[in-house]
């Protein structure tokens, strides 16, 4: 589409190397997500842990988590057999900035290693506001943040309970909180050019005649793409009988949305482990029982 098209060309030079930002990238580029955060600080009634967190992945277990240092010798033996890897993801499969610690390290490692390597990362967003100027000063420039809702009574209906500086929230305190967070976290980010994606699951009933606020509002803030992914019921999740979004709704609201925001129609919705092209995945060719091999 048109929008899609312009946006496309106003991208850097970086950017056009990301597969998930530019569509006409995404044949192109492979990314590597790497699991190293299995902690989370939410309770999202879609979720079951033992299921990939959905900010980035679709429901599948990962096949391991990986210390810093395992990710990174897991990077440079992903980097020899896939030269035209370019992006690094961290996507959980708990949140990357609630195992901050193990987040950070990766990244740090990963750079030393390779500064050309896009680090990109997903969030929930709960501890931005404190956490971007540590991104920022990493040199982190590609952030995804889901937002399912700007308002907290319909938060309240997606989220079980918000865990923050050791106090649990519940209900429209604990969505509130959460909600207050992602926006500041999306307009400081945005404000020190990082290119914010913001990913919005569609939960019928739920949040589906609120999504176009949701975009509306992240627009404001400097958020630059929003990828509207369909809610997929995981098995042992508060959902898992909600009834899946189907793609003729999803397709009506990113239409709807599309005269705020470019789409992004092209996420698989992939695994905390994914590896290759996007439309592939290689992540059992490179999952190992006994450590990786060091560079
Ligand atoms: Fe699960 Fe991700 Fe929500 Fe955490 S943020 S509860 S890992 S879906
Ligand atoms: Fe890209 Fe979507 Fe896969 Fe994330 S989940 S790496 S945004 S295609």
């Amino acid at each position: 589409c048109q929008s899609a098209c312009s946006a496309e060309k106003e991208l850097s030079a970086e950017t056009q190397r990301h597969p998930c930002y530019s569509f006409a990238g995404h044949k192109k580029y492979a990314r590597m997500h790497i699991p190293v955060a299995p902690r989370c600080n939410l309770a999202c009634n879609y979720c079951n842990r033992r299921f990939d967190c959905v900010n980035e992945s679709r429901p599948g277990v990962t096949s391991e988590i990986l210390t810093p240092q395992a990710a990174l010798d897991k990077f440079s033996l992903v980097k020899k057999e896939i030269p035209n890897l370019s992006v690094v993801g961290i996507a959980g499969p708990g949140d990357s900035l609630a195992d901050w610690e193990k987040t950070r390290k990766s990244i740090e490692l990963i750079k030393a290693r390779d500064e050309d390597t896009i680090i990109c990362l997903s969030t929930n967003g709960l501890l931005l506001p404190e956490l971007a100027p540590e991104l920022l000063a990493l040199g982190v420039k590609h952030v995804t943040v889901t937002v399912n809702s700007i308002d907290p009574k319909i938060g309240a209906l997606i989220y079980r309970h918000v865990r923050y500086k050791d106090e649990t929230l519940t209900g429209k305190e604990g969505a509130e909180l959460l909600i207050n967070n992602q926006l500041t976290g999306i307009k400081i980010l945005s404000a020190h050019g990082v290119l914010v994606k913001v990913n919005i699951v569609m939960i019928k009933g739920v949040n589906d005649n609120h999504i176009q606020d949701v975009v509306k509002t992240v627009k404001e803030l400097g958020a630059s793409i929003t990828n509207i992914m369909p809610l997929i019921p995981a098995p042992g999740s508060v959902f898992a009988h909600h009834e899946q979004t189907s793609n003729k709704d999803l397709e009506k609201m990113r239409q709807l949305c599309e005269t705020d925001l470019p789409q992004m129609r092209h996420c698989q919705q992939c695994r905390a482990d994914a590896i290759g092209l996007l439309h592939e995945d290689r992540s059992a060719e490179f999952s190992r029982s006994e450590p990786y091999p060091k560079k």
